[in-house]
């Protein structure tokens, strides 16, 4: 395996200098693989945000590095837009970003500011539609007139459309039905299988992150308090509700890795006894 992405020692002040200066990201360091499926989990204001969108260049490190495929994305920082392309983000709430006036548009437009066009750009329209589950028919439609649903599809979809080597999620089914929450996270599992790209998914949902990720990132205050395979994070239960961080239905959680055929110890499950 090679390293996709190396973290090294990451810290983002924001208001440096100023009475409101605040750490947000502290001395993080970490190596992530190609095609891994990374979850980020951490209470509200431990800096998940703050760290993803340093991955993508889009906010630069107050110190530290960030190496994609073994080169610091800010080495010529007139070719960070570049990077954007190479790491695709979906912000939270990402439909209030569209505004083309039709689907089909407003899904192409980062891939052809990176560059597609023609056929391969039709190409990676249609694909992305499809992986995200949106219908054929609607990509004529103006994407005001989707549902919430769709609309967060629509979005997901224009930076899958760009062909992303990584592939950054923040939060992306917050604000979702339970059934619409399940059908999206299944929906970027098929994505990863399928195209090989590494995945980072922020959630604060346990049972989702459970689910779908190799490896979780645990934030806490800043600094990476646990990165470890998700059972391995899950089993320390007990660590997790020390730093804040309420594991539900942990019984439940041990089952879904049970049923994704992770050999979860039995006496993992004494964690509930400690919840
Ligand atoms: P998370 O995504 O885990 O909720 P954030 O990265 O949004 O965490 O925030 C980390 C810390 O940085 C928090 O204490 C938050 O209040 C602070 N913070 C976030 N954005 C700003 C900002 N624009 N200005 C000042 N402080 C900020």
């Amino acid at each position: 395996m090679s390293h996709i992405l190396e973290l090294k020692n990451l810290s983002f002040v924001y208001g440096q200098g100023t009475p409101f200066e605040k750490k947000a990201v502290d001395n993080l360091s970490a190596t992530i693989e190609k095609g891994e499926f990374i979850g980020i989990i951490g209470h509200t204001g431990s800096g998940k945000s703050t760290l993803v969108q340093m991955l993508n260049g889009l906010m630069k490190p107050t110190s530290g590095q960030v190496l994609l495929d073994g080169r610091d994305i800010w080495t010529e920082p007139k070719k960070i837009r570049e990077i954007r392309f190479r790491v695709g983000m979906v912000f939270q709430y990402p439909e209030y970003q569209l505004f083309e006036d039709t689907v089909y548009k407003d899904i192409a437009f980062g891939a052809k500011n990176k560059g597609l066009e023609g056929d391969a750009l039709d190409k990676a329209v249609r694909r992305a539609a499809e992986f995200t589950g949106l219908k054929e028919e609607l990509l004529d439609k103006s994407p005001f007139d989707l549902s919430g649903g769709e609309k967060r599809r629509a979005a997901i979809a224009g930076v899958m459309a760009m062909e992303p080597e990584v592939l950054i999620l923040d939060e992306p089914t917050a604000g979702l039905d339970p059934m619409g929450r399940e059908i999206l996270l299944s929906q970027i599992v098929n994505y990863h299988k399928e195209r090989g790209v590494t995945v980072l998914l922020v959630s604060h949902s346990m049972e989702d992150i459970a689910r779908v990720a190799d490896r979780i990132m645990v934030l806490n205050h800043g600094t990476l308090h646990d990165f470890d395979k998700t059972k391995s994070v899950f089993a320390k239960g007990d660590d997790l509700r020390k730093i804040g961080l309420k594991v539900p239905q942990i019984t439940r959680i041990m089952q879904t890795l049970r049923e994704r055929g992770t050999d979860v110890p039995d006496g993992v499950l004494t964690v509930d006894e400690a919840l």
